[in-house]
């Protein structure tokens, strides 16, 4: 297509923090970008009231169950919008209902839109990051295989895909380390006795980004940001020993990438995703995004960086372990997780229970060959039942 057409695109997740970021900058552009499909998790009056706003073609609601009140309340308004349920939503994905997917759902349940998005050969602005740690070599075979573009929508990842110029790997051998930065989350500079007894509402009260409430206590453990080494090992192509990290509490350096010549490059913006998610839509140009420009003196004209505490935050560690291991281990690695932050999210287990869980997963369930997705599939199944029956024992 020429970049004077209309793009249109598939919102997966509309109702959540990357969702409605999308779709802000989507509504800043009528001529250009037209949102679709919209598909959320449960919530039926957020998704119609995304759907009066925007007026996709087709609205997905996952739970079948809701789908009655979904088309009872497109009706009451009027629209023409299609309702499904979330069965439909990987054949929407592959057909002419879209050409660009920003795949957002949280969790290992993102994984098949991502897929059939990837299949399908769309642009693909990947946030759904527990998709790629999860099967990484499937879904980058995948995209490559269907002539997909990915684009990632982590603020780091989007960052090297910007020093980058959007080359998909690092084929080249030009690029020597990529470092990922993170902001160190809600609980910098704590000892790992003094998090015992941290609440919910602490660990998702995220100093720098406004996100949804799993990747929020992701933050705060920092398995977050080892989710992000395995999704940057995917992207670009590096093994782990060129992947480092780098606490920076001002969250405006994005991530840096180092060249074989001596050279470093970095993004750098405010912390909103709309600016990752303006690259996504518009790529290679540039699409106003509503974020400002960076004034670094009105930041406090202070850019830091000191190393991440993986005693304090042992999922740092775990995560980089997990991807030396390999095979079914960062499948492993990103169920247990999602179980345990689940459960700390529900107050049925702790703060330090979450990478203790995980740890406890890895040991239990040592790694095998992963070549397809059954077998990633059962790792995944079985590491969700080894820990919530850990948490069922210690509760
Ligand atoms: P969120 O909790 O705010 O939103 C999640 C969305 O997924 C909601 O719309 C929900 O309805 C939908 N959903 C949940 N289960 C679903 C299912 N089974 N089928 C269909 N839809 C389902 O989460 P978020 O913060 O927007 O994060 C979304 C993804 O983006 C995560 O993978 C996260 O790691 C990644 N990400 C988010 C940010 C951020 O700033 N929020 C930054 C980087 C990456
Ligand atoms: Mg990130």
């Amino acid at each position: 297509s020429t970049s004077s057409s209309l793009r249109e695109v598939a919102v997966l997740g509309a109702t959540g923090s990357i969702g409605s970021s999308a779709l802000d900058v989507i509504a800043r552009h009528p001529d250009r970008l037209r949102a679709t499909v919209l598909a959320a998790g449960r919530n039926v009056e957020a998704l119609l009231e995304l759907c009066r706003r925007h007026r996709p073609r087709h609205a997905v609601i996952a739970d079948g169950k809701a789908l009655p009140a979904l088309r009872e309340g497109l009706r009451a308004a009027a629209l023409d919008t299609q309702a499904h349920a979330g069965d439909a939503l990987d054949a929407l994905i592959s057909g002419d209902a879209c050409d660009t997917v920003v795949a957002a759902i949280v969790g290992a349940a993102g994984l098949p839109s991502t897929l059939a998005a990837a299949r399908a050969g769309k642009r693909l602005l990947l946030a759904n990051k527990e998709s790629l740690v999860l099967a990484g070599e499937l879904l980058m075979r995948a995209a490559h295989e269907g002539g997909a573009t990915i684009v990632p929508i982590d603020s780091e990842h989007n960052a090297i895909f910007q020093c980058l110029q959007g080359r998909q790997d690092d084929g080249s051998g030009e690029v020597s380390r990529i470092t990922l930065t993170a902001s160190g989350g809600p609980f910098r500079g704590r000892d790992r006795a003094s998090l015992a007894n941290v609440t919910v509402e602490q660990a998702v009260a995220h100093p720098k980004w406004s996100m949804g409430p799993k990747i929020s206590v992701d933050s705060a453990t920092l398995m977050n940001k080892g989710l992000e080494v395995i999704e940057a090992h995917h992207l670009f192509g590096l093994p782990g020993d060129r992947i480092g990290v780098l606490v920076h509490p001002q969250s405006l350096v994005h991530s840096l990438v180092e060249f074989i010549d001596g050279s470093t490059l970095a993004q750098l913006g405010l912390p909103d995703m709309r600016t990752a998610l303006a690259v996504g839509l518009g790529w290679p140009r540039r699409l106003e995004s509503g974020v400002a420009g960076l004034d670094l003196l009105a930041e406090g004209g202070r850019l830091e960086f000191e190393p991440p505490d993986t005693d304090a935050f042992p999922c740092l560690r775990l995560a980089f372990e997990a991807l030396a291991a390999g095979g079914t281990a960062p499948a492993v690695l990103n169920a247990a997780n999602e179980v345990a932050v689940s459960a700390f999210l529900q107050r049925r287990t702790g703060f330090l229970s979450i990478p203790a869980l995980v740890e406890d997963a890895l040991e239990a369930l040592p790694p095998v060959a992963a070549d397809c997705l059954d077998t990633l599939a059962e790792a995944d199944a079985r590491a969700r039942c080894h820990t919530e029956a850990a948490i069922a024992h210690h509760a």
